[in-house]
């Protein structure tokens, strides 16, 4: 096959030339970090901050022996990468998944070091996983594989130094577990700060009001400053999207709420359709009790094919990584592809997009809510202060609208892509917190 002449493969394979280090064009890291790098080549930015970006500072490898209900011991593989911290401590969330990868979670830090310089948030970017299946195991093996990964983690966490959040398949009640463990190691003297180990913690124990629906929410504030500016507004605007979990089901209800009509969904189980409009509360009820989409009475059944091929204004991936690729994205017909999921488009689904008229408004602008409550959350741990979800909600809007700003600025500046834009915002920012900090020694 003919290598990738793109820019993005040409950025990327120079700088992993010259790392010496082995790569594969298919790889989503390779793909990741190389849109990266044709964004930084796009400004003025000095080599070494292209050297330093093009691999996370550190990787963590663990296997974690854990004994099951029936006696018998397994062995878990995880991960955390740090990939850049540069403005602040690491953050990321930590996924609990069957099939994850090392280059995956590579990819996603390096994407949160990219989410956090864009909204100007004190943090760097960082990513955990864990290979396991969390439908698959008991309520007790689960607290202790996480008490277990939580102390195998030990001080590589930290709420001054790299502060996990969830991501697919952990949510509050994990984070609470990983909080409790962390604090029962932390010196006496540190316990009430303790608990910032992790956001996305229950309400009543640290939690932000407002940070389960944050990343659905700041989706639609992106929405709500962008759509007017392309002759669209969310109020009437038709909807599909990919994953029902919590980045689905928030964006499905706020969207609903603000007069948009879910059309579609597909997750794990399978496709629902209805032309009159699917009721996004009542799927989101209906998905707690049955754990999919499948069988929801108020919609028919379709096939995979015909998901992709319903015509909707909003087409919005919140599942998982490179769910649109090529084949998909020549059925899509949507006006706007906006990504709730960390990298769900391939590069040549992106470039048949592009070509075909559609907008993409990318993961680091279109999820970054999740990371700024958490922000929001951290905080208010750190101060003892509890904000109410109108000022979370305010602080959120304003955060989302700059960032979307910030973007549309240099996409005008640099005449590119929303993507290439975004990362652009990103590295110039990173770019100029080197300049000032220098590079140690
Ligand atoms: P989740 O575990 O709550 O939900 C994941 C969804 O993906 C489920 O509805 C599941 O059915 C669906 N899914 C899994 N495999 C699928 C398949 N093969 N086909 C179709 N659907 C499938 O996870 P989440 O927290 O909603 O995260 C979704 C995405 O958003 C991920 O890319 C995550 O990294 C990203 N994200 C999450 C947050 C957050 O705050 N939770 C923040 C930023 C980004």
């Amino acid at each position: 096959m003919e290598p990738c002449n793109t820019p993005a493969c040409q950025s990327a394979r120079e700088l992993f030339h010259e790392l010496e280090e082995y790569y594969d064009e298919h790889n989503l890291y390779f793909q990741t970090i190389g849109s990266v790098l044709e964004a930084a080549n796009l400004l003025d930015v000095p080599h070494r901050v292209k050297l330093i970006l093009t691999q996370p500072k550190n990787e963590i490898m663990f296997h974690l022996p854990v004994q099951m209900d029936d006696g018998s011991w397994q062995l878990f593989k995880g991960y955390r990468v740090q990939h850049n911290n540069v403005l602040g401590p690491y953050k990321g969330g930590i996924r609990y998944h069957p099939e994850v990868k090392l280059d995956e979670v590579k990819s996603l830090a390096l994407l949160m070091t990219m989410k956090c310089a864009l909204a100007r948030l004190p943090f760097g970017g960082a990513k955990g996983a864990l290979k396991v299946d969390p439908r698959a195991i008991s309520r007790a093996e689960l607290m202790r594989v996480t008490r277990r990964l939580t102390a195998a983690l030990g001080s590589n966490i930290g709420p001054d130094y790299d502060i996990p959040a969830p991501d697919v398949g952990t949510n509050a009640q994990i984070m609470a577990w990983m909080a409790d463990t962390y604090i029962n190691f932390a010196e006496s003297s540190t316990k009430v700060t303790a608990r910032g180990v992790v956001t996305g913690k229950p309400l009543e124990f640290g939690g932000s009001a407002g940070r389960e629906k944050a990343t659905g929410q700041g989706l639609v504030f992106v929405l709500e400053e962008l759509l007017p500016g392309m002759g669209m507004q969310v109020e009437g605007a038709t909807f599909s999207l990919i994953g029902y979990g919590n980045v689905g089901s928030w964006t499905g209800r706020l969207l609903q709420a603000r007069g948009s009509k879910l059309m579609t969904v597909m997750d794990h189980t399978g496709a629902i359709q209805n032309p009159d409009g699917i009721d996004a509360d009542a799927l989101s009820d209906y998905v707690k009790q049955h754990g999919g989409v499948q069988g929801y009475p108020a919609a028919k059944a379709i096939s995979t094919e015909q998901f992709y091929a319903t015509e909707v204004d909003l087409f919005i991936p919140a599942a998982l990584e490179q769910m649109v690729d090529l084949e998909h994205a020549t059925h899509m017909r949507c006006k706007i592809l906006v990504e709730g999921a960390n990298a769900p488009t391939t590069p040549h689904a992106e470039r048949h997009l592009l070509d075909k008229g559609v907008t993409i408004l990318p993961a680091i602008l279109c999820n970054a809510g999740g990371v700024t409550v958490s922000y929001f959350e951290w905080k208010q741990n750190r101060q003892s202060e509890t904000w109410d979800e109108s000022e979370v909600d305010a602080r959120l809007r304003k955060v989302m609208a700059a960032s979307a700003q910030r973007a549309l600025d240099m996409g005008k500046r640099l005449n590119c892509s929303l993507r290439l834009a975004s990362y652009a915002a990103a590295i110039e920012h990173l770019n100029k917190v080197y300049e000032m900090r220098g590079v140690f020694p």
